[in-house]
């Protein structure tokens, strides 16, 4: 398992780096956001892009009302996994990583 997720973390980091356009703003501030996100993401084929897309992936982290926003401060990142459990996402993770659904 941690050669695949090691694989998928280097598949995710070249499509991020061949420019996939991912949705950074706005981020999800307000449960009414999170919801439609969330619901954007249940909806969608589930296939990487999307996921990555709609949950608004960078490669580093995003600075967003005074907090640095980051996988590694983030509720749903698993440390010894490198791993991003929230439901929705289930995807490999670098701690330098963010996406728009970031949580403390
Ligand atoms: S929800 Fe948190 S751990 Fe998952 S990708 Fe977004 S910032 Fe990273």
């Amino acid at each position: 398992m941690t050669e695949e997720h090691d694989a998928l973390r280097a598949d995710i980091q070249l499509r991020m780096e061949n420019g996939l356009k991912t949705e950074v703003q706005p981020r999800a501030d307000s449960s009414e956001l999170v919801l439609e996100i969330i619901n954007r993401l249940q909806s969608s084929s589930g296939d990487l892009d999307s996921r990555l897309v709609i949950g608004g992936f960078t490669l580093t982290p995003v600075e967003h009302g005074g907090i640095e926003q980051a996988c590694e401060s983030c509720m749903y990142y698993l440390v010894h996994k490198k791993y991003c459990e929230l439901p929705e996402l289930e995807v490999p993770v670098e701690p330098e990583w963010s996406c728009r659904l970031w949580r403390i």
